[in-house]
């Protein structure tokens, strides 16, 4: 079995990230299975456990109707749902002994190799005493293979123990779901100990109301869609000048809020806002169903992308194949030019 820990944001939906790791832990169940005899059971578990190859997943705090539909999705078969007091401040340690307490003593336990997933997951190789290995981008019968140096080079390890403790690199692997599943819910009030709310998470700053706001997006009659391949989340330069000189909005994808470049409000998609602009202009979106599934009502479709074979420039009523930054800096250019 694997327990995948499952971050979701402030709407109490599915981080995607989240997303990723649960798909990987699905899609390569036989990869990260124990090394059980042929057929054994798993009997180091207080509850029964479904069969081995199986997709756990454990959340912290609030668990909505949302994420447990898109659980579902995810072909997760049970939530371990942790809500105490104790835990409502996030807290590394505390939070990791919880997870450690849930977790088998056979299989894997993984998270995204977010800033809270590599650090719940420290904890937890800690804790139990096994080895770990971070931004883990596939696994298959000769074990694991990692990116080092930043994704310029990559290792292969295996991980001896009962126990494999991984994260995952960001976008190692797309989210996909799955037949749902009717996933059966564990709660569970752990008590902490005292020397691990030592260091606890006090304060933490909201979003106003006008940051949530995306009345702008789903009336613009011009919408500049801003993806990946903006590369970070100092790449909007560009389309930000573009959306200024269409007098429009600009709207981004999961990805990109995913990353922290941009507010959820932006958000185009099953997840964020359906848009019915008189133009869309998708710059460095691949065309995910998800994706599209927002910007169906848009009148003109214009995709600008390194991919000629992409989902977006297939559906493009017109596609630009090229850099966006140089594509969308050429446009700024001419329109400057033209208004003088
Ligand atoms: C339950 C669920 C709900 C979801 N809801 C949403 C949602 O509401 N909205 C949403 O958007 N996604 C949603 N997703 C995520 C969706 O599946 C995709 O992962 C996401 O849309 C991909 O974002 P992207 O196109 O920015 O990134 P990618 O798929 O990585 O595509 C990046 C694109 O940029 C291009 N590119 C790279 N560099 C350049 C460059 N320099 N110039 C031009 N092009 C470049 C690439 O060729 C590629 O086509 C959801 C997923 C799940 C599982």
């Amino acid at each position: 079995m694997t327990l995948v820990f499952v971050e979701t944001d402030e709407n109490g939906e599915v981080a995607l990230t989240s997303a990723e790791a649960l798909t990987f832990a699905r899609t390569n169940a036989s990869a990260l299975l124990p090394q059980l005899p042929d057929g054994a059971p798993d009997t180091s578990r207080e509850v029964a456990a479904p069969p081995s190859g199986s997709t756990e997943a454990v959340v912290v705090g609030p668990l909505s109707e949302e994420a447990v539909g898109e659980l579902s999705r995810l072909g997760v078969s049970r939530i371990h749902h942790l809500e105490s007091a104790d835990l409502e401040a996030y807290s590394a340690p505390a939070w990791a002994q919880a997870i450690v307490d849930i977790a088998p003593e056979t299989g894997a336990v993984l998270a995204s190799g977010t800033p809270r997933g590599m650090e719940l997951m420290t904890h937890v190789a800690m804790r139990t005493g096994e080895r770990m290995a971070a931004n883990v981008v596939a696994a298959d019968e000769e074990g694991l293979l990692r990116q080092v140096l930043g994704g310029a080079a990559f290792e292969r390890l295996q991980l001896d123990g009962d126990l494999q403790v991984l994260t995952l690199a960001g976008h190692a692997c797309n989210p996909e779901e799955t037949t749902p599943t009717t996933p059966e819910i564990l709660t569970h009030s752990p008590e902490s100990a005292a020397e691990d709310l030592r260091t606890r998470v006090v304060r933490t700053e909201v979003e106003t109301a006008a940051d949530n706001d995306t009345s702008g997006l789903t009336q613009a009659r011009a919408v500049v869609g801003a993806g990946r391949g903006v590369g970070s989340e100092n790449g909007f330069g560009e389309v930000l000048e573009l959306v200024d000189h269409l007098g429009g909005a600009l709207g981004v994808s999961r990805v990109v809020t995913g990353l922290g470049w941009r507010p959820h409000s932006e958000q185009v998609g099953q997840t964020g806002s359906r848009i019915t602009p008189d133009v869309y202009i998708a710059c460095g979106i691949s065309g995910a169903i998800q994706h599209m599934a927002g910007i169906e009502g848009a009148k003109t479709l214009i995709a600008i992308n390194t991919d000629e074979e992409s989902t977006m420039v297939q559906r493009a009523d017109y596609a630009i194949i090229g850099d966006l930054h140089e594509v969308v800096g050429a446009v700024n250019e001419e329109i400057r030019s033209r208004r003088g």
